[in-house]
């Protein structure tokens, strides 16, 4: 008798978001006049760029005239071509490395089809929940590596040896970037263990430091040991268009990734949607990339108006800086609900309990940036107000 698959017992069952919304909505309900103002999204917050709507509008048109059907399920030539040029070139990365996907959250998923199934996938704690959602859905035992802040919550690898290692960075939930000196660490560690590590560099566009490269590739030799996951959903708005993209280099220490990923996606896709990847290619143009410059400019100053009021009125706070996400910590030990629920009631804030990322998130809450300046000078006023009057 057929039975259905039992790995969805192991996945945590209450997400926190249903529960955020439960209390933001009995907290309208009690308080209808009051204003809350929702940092708990990392939703983009401005609409689409009209030059990326133009050029989705135009290939819509061009549909309409001459018929344009499937595309391969790596991508179309003229994206991969462009990505190549403007973000891989430099590092040595070839046009055929990078495969178009309907964004880096299905990657992420789907990458662990390429590995052994008793490989051991290892994780920050916290983390961005879907590693270890897919992790368990695929079967595999987890190994998470606590990221805290004695160091400055940098994930850094530890000395026993596993399979895979998901690293995000920058970080959501904790907003920290690793530098190149810790993106080195992790590249010799991943050669020693003949492991592979699984970069997911979705908040690239957000990085300000000197001392971050915005690539893996950056580090001499991580095309031996690292795949790479972007995407268009933050740096570009296109959350709700879909479209990224992921680097599976030949020189990998399992040469047989590059080639059987790109088996794998034309197995389980027919190619994303030619107007979205034309909206893609328009996001390299001049007027394009001005466009987008312009909107992450509005999240970074966003993220810095709130940092400055926490760090003003005396908290410990980290990100910020190289992310859209600050992780904020209860001045007086209260628990990551506790301090969720005290911003709520008393400064109307929405955050994100730190605990629901990991056991190792507990007592933070994060914040999110992708707010408009209007949202994040009251959302500055508030915390100020929220930590300086007790
Ligand atoms: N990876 C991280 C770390 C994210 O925070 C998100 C979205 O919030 C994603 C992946 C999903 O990206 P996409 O929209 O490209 O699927």
């Amino acid at each position: 008798m057929v039975q259905a698959c039992s790995y969805f017992e192991d996945l945590k069952s209450a997400y926190i978001f249903p529960v955020i919304e439960k209390k933001v909505a009995q907290l309208e309900k009690e308080h209808p006049n009051q204003k809350v103002l929702n940092l708990g999204i990392g939703d983009v917050g401005l609409p689409l760029a009209p030059l990326i709507a133009g050029a989705i509008q135009e290939a819509v048109k061009e549909m309409a005239e001459r018929p344009i059907g499937y595309g391969p399920g790596e991508g179309l030539s003229f994206l991969r071509k462009t990505i190549h040029e403007h973000e891989y070139a430099r590092f040595g990365i070839e046009e055929d490395e990078i495969f178009i996907s309907s964004g880096a959250g299905p990657d992420c998923a789907t990458i662990l089809g390429l590995f052994d199934p008793n490989a051991v996938v290892a994780m920050a704690d916290p983390t961005y929940p879907a590693y270890r959602d897919a992790t368990i859905m695929s079967g595999r035992k987890i190994h998470y590596i606590p990221v805290t802040e004695t160091d400055h919550f940098c994930m850094r690898p530890q000395k026993e040896a596993v399979d895979l290692v998901y690293i995000c960075t920058p970080s959501n939930p904790t907003g920290v970037a690793l530098t190149q000196t810790h993106l080195e660490e992790w590249v010799a560690w991943a050669k020693h263990h003949k492991a592979i590590l699984l970069i997911d560099n979705v908040y690239n566009c957000f990085v300000t430091s000197d001392d971050v490269p915005d690539s893996i590739y950056a580090v001499e030799g991580a095309d031996e040991v690292a795949i790479e996951m972007r995407s268009f959903s933050k740096s570009a708005g296109f959350t709700g268009l879909r479209c990224g993209y992921s680097v599976v280099p030949k020189r990998l220490h399992l040469p047989m990734l590059h080639d059987n990923w790109n088996r794998m996606v034309n197995i389980l896709t027919n190619g994303v949607a030619y107007p979205i990847q034309k909206g893609a290619q328009a996001c390299y143009t001049d007027e394009g990339k001005q466009q987008l410059k312009e909107q992450i400019a509005v999240y970074q100053a966003s993220a810095k108006r709130l940092r400055s009021a926490l760090e003003n009125a005396g908290q410990i706070v980290y990100g910020g800086v190289n992310s859209p996400y600050l992780f904020l910590k209860g001045a007086n030990g209260e628990t990551s609900w506790e301090l969720f629920d005290e911003l709520l009631e008393r400064a109307r804030l929405v955050t994100v309990p730190g605990s629901g990322f990991g056991p190792c998130g507990e007592g933070f809450v994060r914040l999110s940036s992708f707010i408009s300046e209007t949202v994040a000078n009251e959302a500055a006023d508030a915390l100020h107000h929220f930590f300086t009057t007790g």
